[in-house]
């Protein structure tokens, strides 16, 4: 029997017929000739996400001539994090690597990454972009802020840069299994699990093919829904601006009667009423806002909806 222990590569793809040969040319010849796995056993587990171009036959193709290859293929599109439940819900192996197709993630860490979990005593091994060449700096900074945000309101750390190229033991990998939630944030998932994960930097890197699936509106709005997933924090916000309003407003208060008291009754201008009434329905209308975004992320976690669908699995 072969007692070889196995490690399955979870990778998402989203229209990636281009850079798709490139990763598994370039992984086979790593593991070939480089042995940046040692000598363990490997599968490939590629996900599908409702791509529109011939990823799937791609896919499809290699699986064909090689047995390692395996695939889950979505009904539609459902994006990267359910994509990357896919790929842990059904990766076999005692260790699995998630890393994107496009090689942003160096094949040439998993030799760190590797060493780290495998023979010191790790439980993950994770990426981190220390430079960001070839990003715009708008994107970087609103990234960077990102970090300082979330850091300062959830309980859990998230590293500046980290990415979701993680090298992981399968305890680790069970328990991310094991938290079904429907809005997905993995990089909050990853380290709400906790375990002893080791932090590897290297400088960034460009796409190999293809071109990012991700606008800046995007990438707001997951930035957000990082925010709402894994920090209540928000909510008191309501409750602090609104106890704030109440005692400025006291203050307010008071300042009008004593001076109606002692000069008589100037009642001045409406113009500043409206900027009163304005600014406190913009707060009202924000706290609103803020509530619902909890309150939607509920509703959608109540309907117990699957987090993906599949079409095809092999
Ligand atoms: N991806 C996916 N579903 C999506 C968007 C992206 O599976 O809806 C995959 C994509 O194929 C790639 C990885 O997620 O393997 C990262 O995407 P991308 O390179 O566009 O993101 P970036 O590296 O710019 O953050
Ligand atoms: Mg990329």
């Amino acid at each position: 029997m072969d007692s070889r222990q196995l490690i399955s590569f979870v990778v998402p793809c989203f229209n990636e017929e281009e850079a798709l040969p490139i990763y598994y040319r370039t992984m086979e010849e790593l593991i070939k000739n480089e042995h940046i796995i040692g000598d363990l056993d490997y599968e490939y587990w590629f996900i599908d996400d409702g791509s529109k171009d011939a990823t799937i036959d791609m896919i499809k193709e290699l699986r064909a001539k090689d047995e390692k290859v395996h695939y889950v293929s979505f009904s539609r599109n459902f994006g990267k994090e359910a994509a990357l439940f896919a790929g842990l819900q059904n990766a076999t192996g005692d260790y699995v690597v998630t890393m994107d197709v496009d090689l942003q993630d160096s094949p040439e860490l998993l030799k760190e990454m590797y060493e780290a979990v495998v023979t010191e005593d790790y439980d993950c091994a994770a990426a981190r972009r220390v430079t960001r060449e070839g990003e715009k700096l708008i994107r970087s900074f609103l990234s960077d802020s990102f970090y300082k945000v979330i850091n300062k309101m959830a309980e859990i750390e998230i590293a500046s840069g980290a990415r979701d190229y993680r090298f992981m033991k399968r305890v680790m990998v069970d328990a991310i299994v094991a938290m079904g939630e429907y809005n997905r944030f993995s990089k909050g998932i990853f380290s709400w699990v906790g375990f002893k994960t080791k932090w590897i930097e290297y400088r960034n890197v460009e796409r190999s093919a293809g071109s990012t699936k991700w606008s800046i509106w995007k990438l707001f709005s997951y930035a957000l829904d990082g925010i709402v997933a894994f920090s209540t924090k928000l909510l008191n916000l309501a409750s602090g601006l609104g106890l704030g309003c109440c005692f400025l407003a006291f203050v307010g208060l008071i300042f009008v009667f004593v001076r109606a008291l002692l000069y008589g009754d100037p009642v001045a201008g409406w113009p500043s009423m409206m900027c009163i009434i304005i600014f406190i329905g913009g707060l009202q209308l924000l706290c609103i806002g803020i509530l619902s975004m909890y309150l939607s992320k509920t509703y959608l976690e109540t309907k117990h909806r699957p987090i993906y669908i599949a079409r095809e699995k092999e």
